[in-house]
């Protein structure tokens, strides 16, 4: 049983909705078990700006899946969500999307996976709510805890709190 910290992400439509449903969808099958969600924040898009603010969580939970398989679980929760990835840019518009942050203390280096997530280092959106969950849990390459990379963000984009997740 591994614990793994996801970001959810959504700038389409009902945000709260989606992000909802992607944590009951998580869910389906006993894969993956939620158990302790970050409060939910209203983000300035990163990266791509020209784009709707986002809400964003990021949920501690436990799976059997291996790092792989979860991947491949939450690209099948964003499929059903109707994430449309053709034509749209590179950190574009999303009904939801889903990263995985941790994995337990692992480092994964594959073609389609990489964990930590490789940009997480950069996200106020994620360092935020990790902040609230596990300030303290050290970085498995960089060895800096979540609020030392938090107070090193250079120029983190806005981060609004919004409430609570509410499943
Ligand atoms: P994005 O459009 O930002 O959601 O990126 C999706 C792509 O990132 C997918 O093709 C994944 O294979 C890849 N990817 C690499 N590492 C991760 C990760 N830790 N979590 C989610 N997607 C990842």
């Amino acid at each position: 049983m591994a614990v793994v910290y996801l970001s959810l992400g959504s700038n389409i439509g009902d945000r709260v909705g989606y992000i909802q449903q992607a944590v009951k969808l998580l869910q389906v099958g006993g894969n993956v078990n939620p158990v302790r969600f970050s409060t939910l924040y209203e983000t300035e898009p990163w990266g791509n700006k020209h784009q709707e603010w986002f809400l964003n969580a990021v949920v501690e939970a436990k799976t059997i899946l291996s790092p792989v398989e979860l991947l491949h679980h939450c690209q099948d929760i964003e499929q059903k969500l109707g994430r449309v990835r053709e034509g749209v840019p590179h950190w574009g518009q999303r009904t939801v999307d889903i990263d995985i942050l941790l994995y337990n203390n692992d480092i994964i280096d594959l073609p389609e996976l990489t964990i930590p997530h490789k940009h997480m280092h950069k996200r106020a959106f994620v360092l935020v709510p990790l902040l609230e969950l596990i300030p303290l849990f050290k970085h498995p390459v960089t060895g800096k805890t979540m609020s030392e990379l938090h107070d090193e963000l250079a120029q983190p984009e806005d981060v609004f709190l919004y409430g609570t997740i509410g499943v």
